[in-house]
C-alpha cells in the first residue's frame, strides 16, 4: 500500500486522541450516520440471526460506505485479504469510473460483496492451477472496513473457482462458527441467556527497531529478515537493563505516532515497553473479538514497519534476527466469552460460577493435550526454528502451566470430583505507608509456551512474524472438537443416573486425568524436563518438516473434516504450502549468505591477506624475525589464522552449493525439506562460524556490513 497520508502528530493532546479514535473505520456510528433504518435493521438480523445480507442492502452499504471514504480523502477501493502467504493482499480499484467520458462515483452492492483478483500467482498448495487462475474475494462483514491511506479496504475471504479455501480467512471464521455451535450446549448448562460463544485475542507484538542506514547495507537483513553471519557483541542482554528500561526518545516519537495511526484504524493498543534484548521492544492491544483482533494484528505489523521507515528506523519482524541475544515472539493472550460478557475462563466468586470456569480449564487442557502436535505444527515456521529450545523463548515441548493454586485446586479434582474452592485474591501489605497490592491466583511461568494467566491462556510459542490464524484455528477447533466430547460424557453420566452437577464434575475429572501429560509447572527451560516430556510421550525435538506431517493425521484429518473447518483438499494444500515456503525461505537464505561471503566478506579478506603478506615479507618484518623466532609475530599468527578460516570457507562454499545442486535435482518436495533442514541448515551454521571468525580478526574497517554492535546499540 501507498504512504499513510496523516500529518505526524507531535503535540496531538489525548483529548483529541481520544476523538480519533476509530475514525478511520466504518463501524456502528458512521453507519447509523450513513444508512437508514431499515439498513441497519437488516445488518442487525444478519448479527443476530446470521440472516443473509440482500443484494439491495449490500448496495446501499456500498453506497454509503464509497460516500463516507471519499469524505476521508479515498481515492480507492480494495477487497483486503490473507493469501497463504502469511501477507494481506489487496488489488485497487478506483472509486470513480469513466462512463461516455464522465466521472462517476461508483461502488455497488455485487463490488462489495465480490471481487476476481486474477489469482494464479498467489500459493495454492496445487488447490489451483496457473490454467485455472480464477479466485474470488468475498466481503467478511463481522470486520468492518477501513481506510488505509487513501483506500477503502473491506476485509475479505479468498476461495477458489471451485470453493476451496485458499486464505486463512475462510478456516478461521469456519472455526469460530464451529466454537460457538460445539460449546453453546456447554455454556447452557450454566446460563440459559447465552446465545453465542466467541473467543477473544489479545496479541502482544514483539519486534526490533535498527537505524534504517545501517539495515540497507545488511543484505541478509534486507533480504532474509535475519543477520546470517555476524560475531556477537561483547555487550548483549547480559546486563539485564533494556527490559522495561527508558524508552529511548527516537523510539518514543515513533511510538507516539504508531498509536494515533493504531487508534484511528480503531486498533485498541494499550501497553509498550522495552523487551529483553537491546534493541527490541514489545506493544500490546486491548483483546478484541478474535477475527477482527487478527485482522487488526496484520494491519499493525504493516504499520509497525511503515512507521518506522518514517522515523528513520527498520522494524524487524523476524523471529531471529541476532544470533545470541533473544528473538522475537507473539503471545496469543486467547480466551472464551458469551454475548451476555462472561469470560468462560475466569475463575468465579460462588460455586456455580466455579464449577463453570472448571469445566471450560478442563476441555482447554484436553484440546492442548490432544492436538498439542498440531498446535506445534503450525508453529513450526524457519524463522521459529532459531528461537524455539534456547533459553528464551518457549521450548519446543508443548505443556500447559496453571501455576500453583490452579493446580491444587486441577489435581484434588481429578482424585475426588468435588468442586474444590479457590482462594479470593489475597491482598498483602508492604508498608504501613502503601496501599495493599493483591495477589494474583497464578504466579507468571515465563518458560510455559501455553500458560494459563488468570482468566485467559497465552500461547506464547506464535513466532512475530506470523500469521496468528493457523494457530488460532487449531485451537479453535480442537476446543471445540472437546467441548463436544465433553458433552457427550456429561450426557452418558446423566443417562446412568447422575445428578447434573455430579455428572459435569465426572465428565471433568476424566478430561483433567486424560490430560495430564500435558500439565506442568517447572522449568521448561531444564534439561530434565526433555527427558520427563519424552516419557510422557509429548514431541520435544523441533523437526520442522516432520512436525509438519501432522496436518497429515488421523486426528488432524478427522477433526477438521467433522466441524467444517478445513477439507481434506484444503488441509493438504496448507501442508504443501508450508513445506514449500520452508525449502524456498532457506534456499533464499543460503544464497544469500553465500553472495555475501563471495562478494563481499571474501574480497575483504583477500585483502587484508594481501596485506599481511606484504607485511610479513617487508624488510622491516625480517629484521624483527631475525631477532625473534618468526612464528611468534602477531602478523605470521594472523596471516594463518586469516588463510584457515578462508579456505575453510571456501571449502564450506564448494560444499554448500554441492547441496543445492542435490536438492534442485530432487522431484519432491518433501525430501528436499528433509535435506534443507538435515544438511542446509548445518552448512550455514559452519559458514557462519568461519565467517564470524574472519570478522573478528578483520580490521573494522575492512568488515563490509556494520557490525552488531552498531545495529544493537546505536538507538539507545
Ligand atoms: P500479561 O500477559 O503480561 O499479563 P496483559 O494482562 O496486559 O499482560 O495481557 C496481555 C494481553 O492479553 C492484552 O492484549 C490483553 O488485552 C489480553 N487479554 C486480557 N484479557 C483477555 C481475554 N479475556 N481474552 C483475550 N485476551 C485477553
Ligand atoms: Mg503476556
Amino acid at each position: 500500500m501507498h504512504s499513510i497520508a496523516t500529518k505526524p502528530i507531535n503535540g496531538t493532546s489525548s483529548r483529541l486522541r481520544v476523538e480519533l479514535f476509530g475514525e478511520l473505520v466504518f463501524s456502528r456510528e458512521p453507519m447509523r450516520r450513513y444508512l437508514s433504518e431499515s439498513a441497519l435493521e437488516g445488518i442487525e438480523r444478519w448479527e443476530k440471526r446470521g440472516e443473509r445480507i440482500s443484494r439491495e442492502l449490500a448496495d446501499e452499504i456500498a453506497n454509503a460506505l464509497r460516500q463516507w471514504a471519499q469524505e476521508r480523502g479515498a481515492t480507492h477501493f480494495t477487497h483486503w485479504f490473507h493469501p497463504l502467504t502469511g501477507l494481506t493482499a489487496e488489488k485497487h480499484e478506483h472509486l470513480y469510473d469513466v462512463i461516455h467520458g464522465k466521472v462517476l462515483s461508483a461502488l455497488n452492492g455485487d463490488e462489495l460483496i465480490q471481487q476476481e483478483p486474477d489469482a494464479s500467482s498467489f500459493p495454492s498448495g496445487g488447490l489451483r492451477s496457473t490454467f485455472e487462475a480464477r479466485g474470488y474475494t468475498a466481503w467478511d462483514p463481522s470486520s468492518p472496513p477501513f481506510i488505509y491511506g487513501k483506500t477503502l479496504c473491506v476485509p475479505s475471504v479468498y476461495v477458489s473457482y471451485d470453493g476451496h479455501a485458499l486464505d486463512y480467512k475462510t478456516p478461521l471464521l469456519r472455526s469460530i462458527e464451529a466454537l460457538n455451535r460445539a460449546l453453546l450446549d456447554v455454556v447452557k448448562l450454566f446460563y440459559r441467556d447465552v446465545h453465542r460463544v466467541y473467543p477473544t485475542l489479545g496479541v502482544e507484538q514483539e519486534f526490533f527497531l535498527i537505524p534504517q542506514s545501517l539495515f540497507k547495507k545488511r543484505p541478509d537483513l534486507m533480504l532474509t529478515g535475519r543477520t546470517l553471519i555476524g560475531a556477537p557483541s561483547p555487550r548483549g542482554q547480559q546486563m539485564e537493563d533494556h527490559y522495561f528500561g527508558s524508552i529511548p526518545e527516537a523510539v518514543l516519537a515513533f511510538y507516539e505516532e504508531l498509536e494515533l495511526e493504531a487508534w484511528r484504524l480503531g486498533i485498541p493498543l494499550k501497553t509498550r515497553h522495552n523487551e529483553v534484548a537491546p534493541a527490541q521492544y514489545e506493544c500490546a492491544p486491548v483483546f478484541e473479538e478474535l477475527n477482527v483482533a487478527i485482522d487488526h494484528n496484520q494491519l499493525l505489523m504493516d504499520l509497525l514497519k511503515r512507521t518506522a521507515r518514517r522515523h528513520g528506523m527498520e522494524c524487524l519482524l523476524h523471529e531471529k534476527p541476532f544470533a545470541g541475544i533473544n528473538g522475537s515472539g507473539k503471545h496469543n493472550n486467547w480466551s472464551l466469552s458469551t454475548d451476555t460478557g462472561i469470560n468462560l475462563l475466569s475463575p468465579g466468586k460462588n460455586p456455580k460460577e466455579n464449577l463453570r470456569f472448571f469445566t471450560f480449564l478442563a476441555i482447554v487442557l484436553r484440546a492442548v493435550y490432544k492436538h498439542a502436535d498440531l498446535l506445534r505444527a503450525t508453529i513450526a515456521t524457519p524463522g521459529n526454528e532459531h528461537r524455539l529450545g534456547g533459553n528464551e523463548a518457549p521450548p519446543a515441548i508443548l505443556s500447559v502451566f496453571l501455576g500453583g493454586e490452579v493446580t491444587a485446586a486441577v489435581e484434588a479434582l481429578e482424585k475426588v470430583p468435588e468442586l474444590p474452592s479457590l482462594a479470593e485474591r489475597q491482598p498483602f501489605s508492604l508498608l504501613p505507608t502503601l496501599p495493599p497490592v493483591l495477589r494474583d491466583n497464578t504466579d507468571r511461568n515465563r518458560t510455559a509456551p501455553f500458560a494459563f494467566t488468570g482468566n485467559k491462556f497465552e500461547f506464547r510459542a506464535v513466532g512475530a512474524s506470523a500469521h496468528c490464524a493457523p494457530a488460532m484455528i487449531s485451537l479453535n477447533a480442537a476446543v471445540a472438537e472437546a467441548g463436544q466430547d465433553f458433552l457427550h460424557l456429561y450426557q452418558s453420566y446423566t443417562a446412568q443416573g447422575s445428578p447434573k452437577n455430579a455428572a459435569i464434575l465426572l465428565a471433568i475429572r476424566d478430561f483433567l486425568r486424560e490430560s495430564r501429560p500435558i500439565r506442568f509447572d517447572g522449568n521448561n527451560y531444564d534439561a530434565a524436563w526433555h527427558e520427563e516430556a519424552a516419557r510422557r510421550g509429548l514431541s520435544t525435538t523441533f523437526h520442522l518438516p516432520h512436525m509438519l506431517k501432522t496436518y497429515h493425521s488421523p486426528a488432524t484429518k478427522s477433526l477438521f473434516r467433522k466441524l467444517d473447518i478445513l477439507s481434506e483438499t484444503e488441509l493438504h494444500a496448507r501442508y504443501e504450502v508450508r513445506i514449500e515456503r520452508y525449502v524456498k525461505a532457506l534456499g533464499i537464505e543460503l544464497h544469500t549468505l553465500l553472495d555475501m561471503l563471495r562478494s563481499y566478506l571474501i574480497p575483504a579478506a583477500i585483502r587484508y591477506q594481501q596485506e599481511l603478506v606484504n607485511l610479513v615479507g617487508s624488510p622491516a618484518l625480517q629484521t624483527l624475525a631475525q631477532a625473534y623466532a618468526p612464528e611468534v609475530l602477531p602478523q605470521q599468527k594472523l596471516l594463518e589464522s586469516l588463510q584457515h578460516h578462508l579456505s575453510a570457507l571456501w571449502e564450506g562454499i564448494t560444499t554448500a552449493e554441492a547441496i543445492w545442486q542435490k536438492v534442485r535435482q530432487i522431484g519432491s518436495v518433501e525430501e528436499q525439506a528433509e535435506i534443507v533442514h538435515d544438511e542446509v541448515g548445518p552448512i550455514m551454521r559452519t559458514l557462519r562460524y568461519h565467517a564470524d571468525e574472519i570478522e573478528k580478526i578483520l580490521p573494522a574497517a575492512l568488515y563490509p556490513f556494520p557490525r552488531y554492535a552498531e545495529l544493537l546499540f546505536e538507538i539507545a
